[in-house]
């Protein structure tokens, strides 16, 4: 029986690994629900009004651990952040846009 699109959403894909990537959804917008226990300091006010995660000027998260490349607030962080399974097609969706974005910039950053 053909898969449907739906279907192939909600596929994981097992050979992804949160260890060998770059933290790409760390770099998306995370807004912060009243029920998240996100310390205040890390979070910002968003054009549209919305409370959401604080991001660096190289566009990752604020509570991001560069040294690891994983969560620095793990136990505190939004709801959001929990519910985003690796190899699911935001994933993968995510890391294809960041390799197509580090492809192009490689010539750039040799000029
Ligand atoms: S959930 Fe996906 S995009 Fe986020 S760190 Fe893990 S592998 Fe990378
Ligand atoms: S709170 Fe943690 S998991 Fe969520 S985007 Fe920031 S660094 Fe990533």
């Amino acid at each position: 029986m053909p898969s449907h699109d739906h279907d192939h959403d909600q596929q994981i894909d097992p050979t992804v690994s949160c260890e060998k990537c770059d933290a790409v959804c760390c770099r998306l917008t995370v807004v912060v629900m009243p029920d998240d226990e996100v310390p205040r300091h890390l979070i910002e006010r968003s054009d549209m009004g919305l409370e959401v995660m604080a991001r660096g000027e190289d566009g990752w998260c604020i509570a991001l651990d560069h040294n690891r490349m994983c969560c620095g607030i793990y136990e505190q962080r939004p709801a959001i952040c929990r519910k985003f399974a690796m190899g699911s097609a935001y994933c993968r969706d995510e890391r294809e846009q960041y390799r197509h974005r580090y492809d192009r910039e490689i010539p750039l950053l040799l000029r």
